[in-house]
């Protein structure tokens, strides 16, 4: 071997041991669990998505509260969903693929006006209870999730469902939120 190969080798063997783990532990930590409704929602195409709003939920009708299947029945009760929701260990559920129209704003309105905001947002869910915080998996995987649509979404809003709701909603719950838009600020490009 000479002695450029060599160290071209040694430079590239760097790299790896440098950008791998990185790559590795994004991978091992963020799992999407496939748990998709035809509920709840409308299959839509080419729509314009500006915004994400974070919602707070539970299983409110009896049984475990954060059985991500118990909580998919109450949304199928309701005919409503989300596209993700994050479970207490972090998981993240995907309901709704981000192309498709999920009913989760309700009556609503951004802060530009618009009032279709189910049309133009994704949904996102934590598993909490009025009495009970985010976790710090779900609040590290929300910062997770966020960015990472944001690489394929241009959004202008990142939203309470309170912030656009204010006199109908109150969720999400025991969160919070200046904290998350630190730590979003601070991992922002991961
Ligand atoms: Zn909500």
């Amino acid at each position: 071997m000479n002695s450029q190969l060599k160290n071209r080798l040694t430079v590239f063997g760097l790299l790896l041991v440098l950008f791998i783990p990185t790559i590795k532990s994004q991978d091992n930590t963020f799992t999407i669990i496939d748990k998709s409704v035809n509920f709840g929602m409308r299959v839509a195409s080419n729509r314009n998505i500006n915004s994400i709003i974070v919602h707070s939920t539970f299983n409110n009708s009896g049984g475990e509260k954060y059985d991500i299947d118990l909580v998919i029945k109450q949304f199928s009760y309701y005919g409503v969903s989300s596209h993700y929701v994050i479970g207490r260990d972090g998981s993240i559920y995907l309901l709704v693929n981000e192309k498709n129209v999920a009913f989760h704003a309700g009556k609503s309105e951004l802060p530009n006006g618009q009032t279709n905001v189910n049309s133009i947002s994704i949904g996102i869910e934590l598993m909490t209870s009025f009495d009970e915080s985010p976790t710090c998996a779900q609040i590290q995987v929300l910062v997770f999730l966020v960015n990472d649509i944001q690489k394929r979404h241009k959004i202008d809003y990142i939203l309470r469902h309170s912030d656009i709701a204010p006199i109908r909603k109150t969720d999400p719950w025991n969160m919070d939120w200046e904290d998350f838009l630190k730590k979003l600020e601070t991992t922002e490009g991961l």
